[in-house]
């Protein structure tokens, strides 16, 4: 994108076009008075236009992660980070759309995806599936319920991608997982995503050659002394290296943080992005933290108190505001990404409704990610009898396999309310070699 493509105001087909004509309404119908509004443009200073303000160093800085976003410093990002006010903060939004529009277009791309199984070797301090949490009754699908689970989907919907996702279960058997891997691809001609944690080279090369197109694996923080605390079975460099195997082989590499960690400041944030936009990865995820109560950070949190827990890591309150920051900014460092509009996000915007005040129109906060930056929505089809027992993080909507029609459907309407289309594609990245025309992928 070039300077001349990066436009201060909306396009006609940003979803957020309204927040241009009506964000003076919205915060003085929302936030109560006149004066409201007057505090929130002089919270900004400078560039006139028509009636509204930007900061101009804010402006500037925008428009230099669209043109030198190769030399973007952690401070940058970190400023990028702390939008002056709520003009800034949708300045960046939309900014972020219109970059996604110019690089992968305005449709959304559905993905299903099924939980096969909930156990895991590792004992992760947030995550309801850690080995040490002996309240999850733990299960595994066999591969046949996977394949028939995938059918039965892709008769009410053609799904361009089936994700199949556990914990790091070595008790899987592989030549099982490859199977279903195989039988999945026959039997839809769907691309299909793996997010089964840290293998093996040798197993990454075997679920390639079985036919896996993409991986999923967080880096979740690439501070190795955070990163040890949070996930003391691991290391980071041992998640790095999994990463690069993956690379290796070909893989479409889906990969980023949670938000909010206790420990984690923007510095750390910061570099987080930066390290996405080095590997330029094809999917990048920012989730928000929820903290599990049967997990060390749940329960550090339950006795500390929320306000306690918030004070001590002042710089990340993890919010939908804040959320869909962070997530529009990867979109500015990583272009090409695709980047999901997290469930998580979903169940933090039923408490959090503070981003009404400014985009009251969005249906959810999903739809507001949507509409700043992110262009995927994964859709759980797994098995309502497992409904319980995959819980990372707690508020998670549960597995509505029996009634993913409607699931579907209420996806659908979200998406057409935001004046969007559903992708008729797989999805792949449109890099080389996945992109459109280049058939030279690496098996
Ligand atoms: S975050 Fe992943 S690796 Fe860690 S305990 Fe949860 S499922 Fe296992």
């Amino acid at each position: 994108m070039t300077n001349r493509s990066f436009r201060p105001c909306l396009g006609l087909s940003d979803p957020l076009m309204n927040l241009g004509k009506c964000r003076e309404n919205s915060l003085e119908s929302h936030s109560g008075t006149a004066q409201n509004v007057a505090e929130a443009r002089n919270e900004t200073s400078g560039v006139q236009d028509k009636g509204r303000c930007i900061d101009p160093e804010y402006f500037a800085l925008l428009e230099r992660a669209i043109t030198h976003r190769k030399d973007l410093t952690p401070a940058e990002v970190m400023e990028l980070l702390t939008p002056p006010g709520p003009i800034e903060e949708i300045q960046l939004w939309q900014t972020a759309h219109q970059l996604r529009a110019a690089t992968l277009g305005e449709c959304v791309h559905l993905r299903a995806i099924i939980e096969f199984s909930n156990y895991c070797r590792q004992d992760c301090l947030y995550c309801g599936l850690r080995r040490s949490n002996s309240k999850v009754a733990r299960y595994r699908m066999r591969p046949e319920e996977m394949v028939e689970t995938t059918i039965k989907t892709h008769k009410l919907h053609s799904f361009g991608t089936y994700v199949l996702q556990s914990g790091e279960d070595p008790g899987y058997p592989l030549a099982e997982l490859e199977h279903a891997v195989k039988q999945i691809k026959e039997a839809t001609g769907a691309a299909v995503t793996l997010s089964t944690g840290e293998m093996t080279p040798e197993a990454y090369r075997a679920l390639r050659a079985a036919g896996a197109d993409r991986f999923l694996l967080k880096f979740e923080t690439s501070d190795t002394e955070l990163f040890q605390k949070l996930k003391p079975t691991t290391t980071l460099a041992h998640r790095l290296g999994c990463l690069a195997s993956l690379r290796q082989l070909g893989y479409q590499i889906g990969s980023g943080i949670i938000l909010g960690l206790t420990g984690q400041d923007l510095s750390i944030v910061a570099k987080d992005l930066l390290l996405c936009r080095d590997e330029g990865y094809e999917m990048v995820s920012i989730g928000p933290f929820i903290p599990h109560p049967d997990t060390p950070l749940g329960q550090y949190q339950m006795e500390s108190g929320l306000s306690e827990s918030l004070a001590s890591n002042p710089a990340i309150d993890t919010n939908v505001r804040s959320t869909i920051t962070t997530m529009a900014i990867a979109r500015l460092l990583v272009p090409h990404a695709h980047m999901p509009a997290t469930t998580a996000l979903g169940v933090v915007g039923k408490h959090d409704e503070s981003w009404k005040t400014i985009t009251p129109f969005l249906r959810d906060a999903r739809s507001l990610a949507l509409a700043a930056g992110a262009n995927v929505l994964m859709l759980d089809v797994t098995p309502a009898r497992y409904k319980e027992s995959y819980s990372i993080y707690p508020g998670k909507p549960q597995a509505d396999g029996d009634i993913i029609g409607n699931s579907i459907e209420q996806a659908k309407e979200d998406i057409y309310a935001l004046g969007m289309a559903v992708c008729p594609d797989r999805g792949d990245s449109p890099k080389p070699p996945w992109g459109r025309g280049n058939t030279h992928v690496k098996r």
